[in-house]
């Protein structure tokens, strides 16, 4: 690791990164690399989750190429010197920001989106002309192993390089100096993380989880939005980080919501069993164990059948749920869906407010003073209005948390930024000169200083 790390810190030296055509050119390579490969890259996750090709290009694949296009397309005018005023004490001068590559990164990639959450990074540290080591999730092991094997017979270690591992690689990477590292993944190993990084002052991104509300409020299209809701939850099994971790629904509607629910759900998943070709297992035996426990039979409305062989959990709705029970305690990141139904706004926004800032929150309603409210009340990372999921699919949008949902966040040129320092240069020539700020000092010197300050 020591000797990749001075390899890189090495190459950065020589300021080869720092060329905008050398990184439009290794993203190009990036994207050609990827998609001469995309059939292991399909097999890797069927191996791992048993994931079909559509939802792997839709949830994994499309979302990287969309950066790498967006990078290589806009990169000449993010790198570009902005010119900002000049204030009147500094005149006569420009003054400018120039963006330059914070360096040698360290990218941590979660299991769930195994290629998205690893890669996407990825992309906007090349694109901020870094050098990147990159340690992929362990649990997913082919997934990770692929991209070991494609990254690193393609590119130079010295430029950009995979390191497997799990706890112990990454508590060693986590020793080195590195100029930035990005974290995805849970919220206690995002604390130790930030520990490591504390030593050496190291600047961190960590994109970290929670429990994400759905307000569903009584004037809601119902079945379009259970559509969108049940689409966001059972995607990859209820394992996204963003995914709606349960529901406040106006009692009003309660009924309605959760028949609707189960029917949408009836149609969509036809999963006894066997797993089916779109429906993902869960990662591994402890989440398996973990979320059956989760099951309180007597608050199942539908669902709730599981295979332990092939660690499938049907999705699952819960009801006559209240935010003491177990289910609301830890974010839930599988398919089990708890209903709470609210007959006073305010007191489910309080009690939304009491706990942790969640990642996201969405909120399904026409009536926009509720919107506003919801919006303007309750502090997340990110969201929806109508919708769920989909707005991390905006490269416009900057994806991130807030409180212990994150720090900092990603995604188009919040990426580059996220990447990058923002140099602030004030340059002047060597003609005029005002003889004010040096000594001697004097009341009459004082005096027009308030004057031109004030
Ligand atoms: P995790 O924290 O267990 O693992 C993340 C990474 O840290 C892995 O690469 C792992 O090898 C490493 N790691 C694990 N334990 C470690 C330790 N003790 N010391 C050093 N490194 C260690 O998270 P996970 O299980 O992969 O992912 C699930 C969590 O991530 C959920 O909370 C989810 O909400 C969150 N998540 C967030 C986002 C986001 O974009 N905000 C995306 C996906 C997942």
């Amino acid at each position: 690791m020591k000797e990749i790390l001075s390899a890189q810190i090495f190459l950065f030296n020589t300021n080869k990164t720092k060329s905008v055509d050398f990184r439009v050119k290794e993203l190009k390579k990036f994207k050609k690399i990827l998609k001469e490969n995309e059939d292991l890259l399909y097999k890797a996750i069927y191996t791992d989750f048993g994931k079909s090709e559509f939802e792997t290009y839709m949830t994994e694949l499309s979302g990287i190429y969309h950066e790498i296009n967006i990078a290589v397309k806009k990169l000449k005018k993010w790198s570009k010197h902005k010119k900002v005023k000049t204030n009147f004490s500094n005149f006569p001068a420009k003054s400018y920001i120039i963006p330059e590559p914070l360096g040698n990164t360290l990218i941590i990639g979660a299991w769930n989106y195994p290629f998205n959450l690893s890669l996407t990074p990825v992309v906007a540290s090349l694109a901020a002309g870094n050098t990147v080591v990159l340690k992929p999730s362990e649990l997913p092991s082919e997934t990770s192993k692929i991209m070991a094997k494609i990254i690193n017979e393609n590119f130079t270690k010295d430029y950009f390089h995979v390191i497997e591992g799990g706890e112990k690689e990454t508590s060693e990477l986590l020793k080195l100096k590195f100029d930035k590292i990005f974290f995805t993944g849970s919220i206690p190993v995002g604390k130790i993380v930030c520990q490591a990084a504390a030593k050496n002052l190291t600047p961190v991104t960590l994109e970290l989880g929670g429990k994400s509300p759905t307000f569903v409020l009584a004037d809601a299209d119902i079945p379009i939005s259970v559509k969108r809701i049940v689409w966001a939850k059972f995607l990859n099994a209820g394992q996204t980080c963003v995914a709606p971790d349960y529901v406040l629904v106006d009692k009003s509607i309660e009924k309605k919501f959760l028949n609707a629910l189960k029917k949408e759900i009836e149609k969509n998943y036809k999963v006894e069993n066997d797993i089916t070709e779109n429906y993902s297992r869960i990662i591994n035996n402890k989440n398996f164990d973990r979320l059956n426990n989760l099951l309180d039979k007597e608050k199942i409305f539908c669902g709730g059948k599981i295979n332990k062989k092939n660690r499938l959990i049907t999705p699952t709705v819960m009801q006559n749920i209240s935010f003491e029970d177990a289910i609301m305690k830890d974010e839930i990141f599988g398919p089990i869906l708890p209903v709470i139904a609210f007959t006073n706004l305010n007191d489910a926004i309080n009690k939304v407010k009491q706990r942790a800032k969640p990642l996201a929150c969405y909120i399904y309603s026409k009536n926009k003073r509720l919107i506003n409210k919801l919006l303007s009340e309750i502090s997340f990372g990110g969201g929806a209005v109508n919708e769920s999921l989909m707005h991390l699919t905006n490269p416009n949008l900057p994806f991130g948390g807030v409180g212990f949902s994150g720090i900092g966040n990603y995604h188009g040129e919040a990426g580059f930024r996220t990447f990058s320092h923002y140099k602030s240069i004030l340059h002047k020539g060597f003609g005029f000169e005002t003889k004010l700020k040096y000594f001697p000092y004097s009341a009459k010197k004082l005096k027009k200083l308030k004057n031109i300050l004030e």
